[in-house]
């Protein structure tokens, strides 16, 4: 099973991938911790990526695609996958169902987690502050500033692919905004029958 969960930043999708991950025993791949991961190990991508990422823009698709296609050859990812985070423009989706067709498969479904923006602030700024009081140090990019621009760049350059997938059969949309739990049960659903 092939999946991509799309939706704004604070949407839920990490806690829902981990759901999957623990259900379905696919790896969860999520570019935003694999370019933290490049960027705290200080590699070539990591430097690149570093400034970009704290200011809350988007690294070039060329960087996250190379990172991408990297993960998606390892043993573990040929079962299937839930993307987290990927694509997040239409150029990489493009770029990345043409490595997909390159291996004669596809993406089985796009779950989009539909949330309200004024929701999302609260929830990400909690989530610097819970950060911040159990001692760790809160992402560089979980602040009121950064926040705004990750916002932009989603409804600019992410929120296009809703159509993108709409079009090609694969969506599935879910109110984000319930309990995790429904959630969860809703994500279940719109994934049922593909064979991990
Ligand atoms: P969010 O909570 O905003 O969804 P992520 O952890 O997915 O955060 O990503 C954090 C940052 O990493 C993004 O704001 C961006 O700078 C970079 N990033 C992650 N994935 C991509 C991608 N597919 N394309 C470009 N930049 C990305």
């Amino acid at each position: 099973m092939r999946i991509v969960l799309l939706g704004p930043p604070g949407a839920g999708k990490g806690t829902q991938a981990q759901r999957i991950v623990d259900k379905f025993s696919i790896p969860h791949l999520s570019t935003g911790d694999m370019l933290r991961a490049a960027v705290h190990a200080g590699t070539d991508i990591g430097r690149k990526a570093k400034e970009i990422m704290a200011e809350g823009k988007l690294v070039s698709d060329h960087l996250v695609v190379a990172a991408v296609i990297e993960r998606i050859a390892q043993p573990d990812s040929k079962r299937g996958f839930v993307l987290d985070g990927f694509p997040r423009t239409i150029g990489q989706a493009v770029a990345f169902d043409e490595l997909l067709h390159r291996d004669a498969v596809d993406l089985d479904r796009v779950v989009e987690l539909m949330a309200d923006e004024d929701i999302l602030l609260d929830r990400i700024e909690t989530r610097a502050q819970e950060a911040k009081a159990r001692g760790h140090t809160a992402r560089a990019d979980d602040n009121h500033e950064a926040l705004k621009v990750r916002l932009d760049a989603y409804n600019e350059q992410t929120a296009p692919l809703v159509e993108y997938y709409r079009a090609k059969g694969v969506l599935r949309s879910i109110d984000g905004l319930q309990a995790v739990d429904a959630v969860t049960h809703d994500v279940f659903h719109a994934i049922e029958g593909l064979m991990p």
